[in-house]
């Protein structure tokens, strides 16, 4: 890359300007037409799709193929609510057929190796995918061995995660119907950093209001393996005192270790739990392609650290990772997973033009919660990278301390539009 200072500083300044105004993308797309190369994406989920999609509208020219071994997209955000009875599956499963257009080859397969130095990929059919760049971005790993008796549980449907959308979503949706009026529930939320932290507390609310509808004699325990509600606690706390008093038993410093899936008991340092529909929710770590490539790399060599202004892997060059799989002060929810795709996708599309990447991004997050069947509430932020501090959170919409019917009404525009951002 040949740049002088001149050239840099006019970048840079460019860049930072276009950052503000919030259209750092956009501005590259207008000038980096040059740039070609091969970018494997493995992983068409919030964060690869929407970076496969965007690396080619930025970057034309650029061969991008996006690996991906499902045939439909499940979308975790609004799971809870088909689990709380208010949407059914087909209102959160999406076909891919739309990507293509863009010009993305798509291959229906699973990264099964990773060859850095050689910059290639294999899928488990045995196809070769050689890559100028990569972008890794397979979400989470659910660790549940760490949990005893867990995998014999989950195979005989004694207990399940439902955090990644899909079968379990429906299974526990099924278990809470037909558990009877006056059953309890126990869900448990494993010690942070785990994929979206108010999604367990938001679970709770909309089983709370649907047992409120259909079985009000039911109670839910939850288990926390953290130290207080991890995120957005005035808005459950009011929530839970408010509309769902003596329903909800929330206990902190309580992770499980153990699932008894024939005695139906969820055990902690603490007691022996026993519930009629049990949600237990595994640690977790960076999918587990990050770990074929070498970059799960942080000091438990369980999450990614990358060069936040890039999201190429610290360790392992031209290997960008994005999405839930990254360690840093970023949430982990589809709404950041999408735009780390977009600076990631402007940053490798600014690199194979033989440019510098905007040295300042931002990354937006926008995450609503329902807490009945007719309220929800949100928290907002936007977060701007400056070099040698990471993303330094700016003044924004902040969080809602109520859930309300507005909010309700904007989490499913926002929903809509996600949707429509990851696959149209
Ligand atoms: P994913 O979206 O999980 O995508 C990963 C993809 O990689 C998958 O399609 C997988 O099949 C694929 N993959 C994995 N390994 C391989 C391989 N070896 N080869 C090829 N492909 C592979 N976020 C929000 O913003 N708002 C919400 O309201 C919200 N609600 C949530 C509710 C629940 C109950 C849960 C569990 C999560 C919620 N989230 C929410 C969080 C959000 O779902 C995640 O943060 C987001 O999915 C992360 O995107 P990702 O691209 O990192 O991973």
């Amino acid at each position: 890359m040949t740049l002088n200072r001149r050239d840099f500083l006019k970048l840079s300044g460019a860049a930072a300007a276009a950052a503000l105004s919030g259209c750092a993308h956009q501005t590259a797309a207008l000038s980096t037409s040059a740039a070609r190369g091969r970018v494997v994406v493995v992983g068409a989920g919030f964060g690869g799709a929407t970076c496969a999609k965007y690396l080619r509208q930025w970057g034309p020219r650029l061969d991008v193929t996006l690996i991906e071994p499902n045939d439909i997209f499940v979308s975790c955000p609004f799971s809870n609510w088909v689990i709380g009875g208010l949407r059914s599956m087909d209102d959160i499963t999406h076909r891919y057929d739309r990507l293509p257009r863009h010009g993305i080859k798509m291959v229906r397969d699973s990264v099964v190796a990773i060859d850095t130095d050689m910059r290639q990929v294999r899928t488990r059919d045995g196809a070769r995918f050689d890559y100028d760049r990569l972008v890794l971005a397979p979400g989470i790993e659910l660790l549940t061995d760490a949990l005893q008796g867990y995998k014999e549980a989950e195979a005989a449907g004694k207990v399940v995660h439902a955090w990644k959308a899909g079968a379990q979503t429906a299974l526990l949706r099924r278990q809470l119907v037909a558990m009877p009026d006056g059953g309890t529930f126990v869900i448990s939320v494993p010690a942070a950093p785990y994929r979206c932290p108010p999604a367990p507390y938001e679970r709770a609310c909309l089983v709370a209001s649907y047992f409120k509808r259909a079985k009000p004699r039911s109670k839910i325990i939850l288990l926390d393996g953290n130290p207080d509600i991890a995120s957005k606690k005035e808005l459950f706390q009011s929530a839970w005192n408010e509309r769902y008093a003596g329903m909800i038993d929330y206990r902190p410093n309580n992770a499980p270790f153990a699932v008894d899936g024939d005695r139906m008991i969820v055990s902690s340092d603490f007691e022996d739990v026993r519930g009629d529909v049990l949600n237990v929710v595994p640690r977790q770590r960076a999918g587990e392609v990050c770990g074929l490539a070498g970059a799960r790399n942080d000091s438990n060599k369980a999450w990614c650290t990358v060069n936040l202004a890039t999201f190429e892997s610290t360790t392992v060059p031209n290997v960008h990772v994005i999405g839930d799989s990254v360690l840093s002060n970023l949430p982990k929810s589809g709404h950041t997973a999408t735009s780390q795709a977009k600076v990631t996708a402007g940053a490798i599309v600014e690199l194979l033009a033989g440019r510098l990447p905007d040295p300042a991004p931002v990354v937006a997050n926008t995450c609503y919660s329902a807490t009945s069947d007719t309220t929800a509430g949100y928290v907002a932020n936007v977060f701007r990278f400056e070099a040698g501090k990471g993303y330094i959170s700016q003044r924004a919409g902040g969080t809602t301390a109520t859930g309300d019917t507005r909010n309700f009404k904007l989490a499913q525009a926002w929903a809509k539009n996600i949707w429509a951002d990851v696959l149209d």
